[in-house]
């Protein structure tokens, strides 16, 4: 055989796909699931609509104003491109796509923009990629580039959502996501165990783990025992938690919950939290504190005393902090049930509070209730709300003023000569504060991304502190 024949022909160009992810940390793991896909294929993505084959877009649903986005950005990319394929939460509002010409389908994108290639909705990577192959056939080159073990992520290297499972078994009267995403289904523990490790081995320094209900993982297949590493493991929240403490422990990283209900099993939790395994932080979307208006919200864990909860999960771990997100003017709030909300969010301590003046979403059930509040009132309230939660967040910043934390450093320009940003075991990226580090007293001391520091607190700036690396 001579060297020509060993020679590897020249690969034909690789199509050029434009990605615009828009949406929740669970909209972007779908993203990462696809582009994986895509690059595994050997397409390359563009950042710009003009230079892309075609572009997908991921949309999200979820409340008007993100409707209005998704559907302004994908007529941007139709504007520009001319060959869109859609995606995510969006995409699945009012019916499934049938190709069928404007004004005669259901589906709400197609409605609006009855020329896009196709309509997919949520975790629908297989649709998306026979969508792709249609319209932009994949190139045959079995020299392709192998796709890192990691898969491809959105988020800086140093951290990682970690989807467990898809849809919700609850039916929260002010959502939609339910009928856009189906029931509960849980990822297979080994599955879930497998992907955090390769995360961990890729560098990854914080693990964030997402769904609509964490601690409603396993509920769907009875916490059905499964393996990994060679051996069984039940489906089961605590399990789960168990193993991601002692796999970041080897890896020196961090495990942080997202969307946790108060259930009594999340206090087995809590000793894992006051031993390190798992930060001490919990991100437990209340929404409210009156039992009246909780039952109308139809809102999971409804019948549980959180304040008493709240104030157990403290007793077992001092140091646990609590973000929480609240809807202010929910129809038939009275003043009453309102004030009721204030005086929780004072005594419970919420650490980290967001609210919403309630906001009516196409097709939930909420929208029928009596006693709908006008928008004024509900905006009146949410700001009220908001200046509590910012009192006692700002209080609780304070106190942090001369404790020496581990920091994770998020950016630090010139190895941190001039400083850096970063965040405590408090601080969930992207949702929560910063610490802004200041320059290194010692010139021998750097800072470098993904890696952890000590800080000696040594002020706060609105929902920041300002640090001192030591
Ligand atoms: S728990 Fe309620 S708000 Fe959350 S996804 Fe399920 S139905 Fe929606």
């Amino acid at each position: 055989m001579t060297e020509q024949t060993l020679a590897r022909p020249a690969a034909p160009a690789a199509p050029k796909i434009g990605f615009v992810s828009l949406g929740c940390p669970k909209a972007l793991t779908d993203s990462e699931l696809i582009l994986t896909q895509l690059r595994a294929e050997g397409y390359e993505t563009s950042k710009t609509f003009e230079g892309a084959d075609l572009v997908i877009v991921n949309t999200c649903g979820f409340i008007d104003d993100a409707v209005k986005e998704s559907l302004d950005t994908i007529g941007e990319a139709l504007a520009a491109n001319g060959k869109v394929i859609v995606t995510g939460c969006l995409g699945a509002k009012g019916g499934a796509d049938t190709g069928a010409a404007a004004g005669t389908d259901g589906n709400l994108v197609r409605r609006m923009h009855p020329s896009v290639l196709a309509v997919t909705g949520p975790h629908a990577t297989n649709e998306v990629m026979d969508a792709v192959h249609r319209h932009s056939p994949k190139p045959h080159d079995p020299f392709i580039d192998l796709v890192p073990a990691h898969g491809i992520k959105l988020t800086p290297r140093h951290y990682a959502y970690l989807k467990i499972s898809e849809g919700c078994n609850h039916r929260c009267s002010f959502c939609i996501i339910p009928s856009m995403r189906g029931d509960l289904v849980s990822r297979p523990i080994g599955d879930v165990l497998g992907e955090a490790q390769r995360l961990f081995e890729a560098g990854v320094k914080e693990l964030l783990v997402i769904s609509q209900d964490t601690s409603a993982y396993g509920v769907d297949v009875k916490f059905r025992t499964g393996f990994w590493d060679g051996r069984p493991v039940k489906t089961h929240m605590t399990d789960l938690c168990e193993r991601l403490a002692e796999l970041a422990a080897t890896h020196g990283a961090w495990v942080r919950l997202h969307y946790v209900y108060p259930y009594p099993h999340v206090d087995q939790i809590l000793p894992l939290m006051a031993g390190g395994g798992i930060l001490p932080y919990l991100d437990v979307p209340l929404q409210h504190s009156h039992p009246d208006v909780l039952r109308r919200m139809k809102r999971p864990a409804s019948g549980e005393k959180n304040l008493e909860r709240l104030q157990r999960w403290r007793e077992l771990c001092p140091e646990i902090v609590v973000r929480s997100t609240f809807i202010a003017g929910f129809p038939g709030e009275t003043e009453a049930e309102f004030e009721h909300l204030l005086g929780f969010m004072r005594d419970a301590q919420i650490d980290r509070a967001g609210s919403f003046a309630y906001s009516p979403v196409e097709g939930a059930t909420a929208n029928d209730l009596p006693g709908m509040l006008p928008p004024e009132l509900r905006e009146e309230r949410r700001a009220r709300f908001m200046s509590v939660a910012e009192e006692v967040s700002a209080a609780k910043l304070r106190q942090r003023i001369g404790a020496t934390m581990q920091v994770l450093v998020d950016s630090a320009p010139a190895m941190g000569r001039k400083g850096g940003v970063g965040r405590t075991y408090a601080d969930a990226p992207e949702i929560d504060g910063h610490v802004k580090l200041l320059a290194p007293e010692k010139a021998s001391k750097t800072l470098k991304v993904g890696e952890f520091t000590r800080v000696k607190i040594v002020g706060t700036q609105g929902h920041d502190l300002v640090g001192q690396p030591v």
